[in-house]
């Protein structure tokens, strides 16, 4: 007999959690199945994320559904509809050998017809969000009357998300005599009203500390002036070559600009951001849970209801204000017993932030360095060199080639082979970081670089100029140059580097020109739209990505939408790699 079955867990249920590795519970199912096994008391848990609440609340259930009636039993009400897709699916899996028991997920942005087909052939568990649900309701599309069970998980974000009078009102359509269980990571006063409402002499289950951080996860925290963040994000990047992890911003066009810097840098990342249509980030997700991609930057409330249980990274690229969003962030690496960090880039200003996430958390962050260009070639060295010694190699395949491979390597001996190995897989590397300077905390460079000449501009005395007009108004350099050109009745001013971005650009002109060229844009309109221009305090994407050609090949780089006119300037760009694992998977290579 296993744990589960000890527990008086059904063997057709055990099956179901065998085929999915689930030997022992864990903690909060050592808690909460007894309770919901028996009896009917209500229930209220405090458990974080990931600590494996669908199966604390899900087998109960799986297990009390009577098959031979087709009503539904059981409501499950989660926050958003990836988190209710997840929950239905891992239903199924438990109750797999359990014959003619139906799961349905309700959520919005997919067929109402289809779930309504799903209600009326019968679902003995249904799991939804708020608003698709209600919507069915008032379709008269349901019948409750029958329920036995309703969970409110994630309960404190379906608040935060405004759902309350959805939840009262879906409430109202169940039985008086039905159990209420309610799931939270945190309990702020609102949940507890919740629970006082809903609720009747629950037992209370908590699971680690209240509002407490895992202890799978560290923290580490780096002091970066406001110039310097999106180079930090890329060292921290570059000496992680096997991250996968989610990179917070603050605002939709941080997330925005933040992902396409990256991908024009040639990393594996995208966003996710309100702003994004549901095909659009059901593929952003799909491609992230495959590991399709290793860094998705995203706001807080679009990333709500991610499932991704081996995240080793959750980067803060801007601390949030309060230290409970910060606790749900963090709370998304370090799941299912595997470790994970949570790093924070922390501008000037937040110090204290660290201080009052510390206090919430009851848990230290490190303060760390950001790495030297050197720490970095030497860490993607080794990965390379571990990866070299680690491939899987099959001789059949590429044994028949290698006598001619031999004939062709044989006036190089084993040293130079290595060499020329390692040369062509990491002189990317070298070149990018062999003239980097190290990137110091605003102590260290003993002020704040957010002053209007000290903004990155690749050249001394130019200021970085961002644009709210980029690709997608197919706007061009020489359109740039020629919108310039116009709003400054042509005073001929130099342009220095130029990056053309999808939504905005950046431009680089001498100081000197700034107070001039931004009141001559005040009153400029293109295409219809108010051109806004002001001076950035974002890291510019400094370096020139090169082309697939100039990658792999040896041809020249494309420049990356990068150019120079004005005063004859060249670009300035230093000539970035496409890197290590971080890079989109196109150009990575193995040898
Ligand atoms: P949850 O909090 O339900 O999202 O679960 C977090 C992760 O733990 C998921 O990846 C589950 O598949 C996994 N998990 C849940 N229960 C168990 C168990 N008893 N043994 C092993 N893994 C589990």
């Amino acid at each position: 007999m296993n744990k589960f079955e000890e527990m008086g867990v059904d063997p057709i249920i055990v099956r179901g959690l065998n085929d999915l590795g689930y030997e022992n519970p864990m903690p909060v199912q050592d808690l909460s199945i007894p309770i919901l096994l028996n009896g009917n008391r209500d229930l209220l848990a405090l458990a974080q994320t990931g600590t494996g609440k669908t199966a604390a609340f899900g087998i109960p259930i799986l297990q009390n559904v009577d098959v031979s009636k087709r009503d539904t039993q059981a409501l499950i009400l989660s926050p958003t509809r990836e988190l209710c897709m997840q929950i239905a699916g891992d239903l199924a899996d438990y109750s797999k050998y359990k014959k003619g028991l139906n799961v349905l997920a309700v959520y919005g942005g997919s067929s109402i017809d289809t779930q309504i087909r799903g209600l009326k052939r019968g679902a003995h568990v249904v799991v939804a969000t708020p608003g698709r649900m209600l919507d069915l309701i008032r379709r008269k599309q349901t019948n409750f009357s029958t329920v036995q069970t309703v969970i409110l998980d994630e309960a404190d974000e379906m608040l935060n998300m405004g759902f309350r009078d959805e939840l009262n009102s879906i409430l109202a359509e169940t039985p008086e005599t039905k159990r209420t269980c309610l799931f939270s990571a945190t309990m702020p006063k609102e949940i507890a009203g919740m629970a006082k409402k809903y609720m009747t002499d629950p037992e209370e289950i908590t699971i680690g500390t209240k509002n407490k951080g895992s202890d799978d996860v560290s923290h580490e925290y780096y002091m970066v002036s406001n110039k310097d963040r999106y180079k930090a994000l890329k060292r921290i990047a570059d000496m992680n070559p096997n991250i996968y992890g989610i990179v917070f911003c603050r605002t939709r066009n941080n997330t925005q600009e933040v992902a396409e810097l990256l991908i024009q840098d040639g990393y594996s990342a995208d966003s996710l951001h309100g702003d994004l249509s549901q095909a659009q980030r059901d593929y952003v997700m799909q491609k992230f849970r495959r590991k399709n991609l290793k860094m998705l930057v995203a706001t807080d409330v679009a990333a709500r209801g991610i499932d991704v249980s081996d995240l080793s990274h959750i980067i803060n690229y801007e601390l949030p204000d309060d230290p409970e969003t910060y606790i749900h962030r963090s709370g998304r690496t370090g799941r299912a017993g595997k470790k994970g960090v949570s790093v924070a880039l922390v501008g000037p200003r937040k110090r204290h932030s660290i201080k009052n996430i510390e206090n919430k958390l009851g848990k230290q962050f490190s303060r760390a360095n950001i790495p030297t260009g050197k720490q970095v070639c030497e860490k993607q060295l080794f990965y390379l060199i571990d990866r070299v010694t680690n491939v899987d190699i099959n001789e059949e395949l590429i044994g028949g080639y290698l006598p001619d491979l031999y004939k062709k390597l044989e006036n190089l001996d084993r040293e130079s082979v290595i060499k020329h190995f390692v040369s062509l897989e990491f002189n990317r590397f070298l070149d990018y970081y062999q003239d980097a300077s190290d990137i110091l905390s605003p102590e260290d460079n003993g002020r704040d670089h957010s002053g209007r000449n000290q903004n990155h501009a690749s050249k001394p005395g130019d200021v970085r100029l961002f644009i709210n007009l980029g690709k997608m108004d197919k706007l061009t350099v020489p359109g740039l140059i020629g919108l310039i050109n116009d709003a400054t009745r042509r005073k001929n001013i130099p342009i220095g580097k130029i990056d053309l971005l999808k939504n905005f650009s950046f431009f680089e002109v001498n100081e000197a020109h700034v107070d001039l060229l931004i009141t001559s844009f005040k009153k400029v309109h293109f295409k219809g739209r108010k051109v806004n221009i002001e001076v950035s305090d974002k890291a510019p994407s400094y370096n020139q990505r090169p082309s697939r050609r100039g990658a792999h090949g040896g041809g020249k780089p494309s420049g990356g939408g990068r150019a120079s006119y004005g005063g004859g300037r060249s670009s300035g760009g230093n000539g970035r790699p496409s890197n290590s694992s971080g890079s989109r998977p196109s150009r990575r290579r193995s040898i």
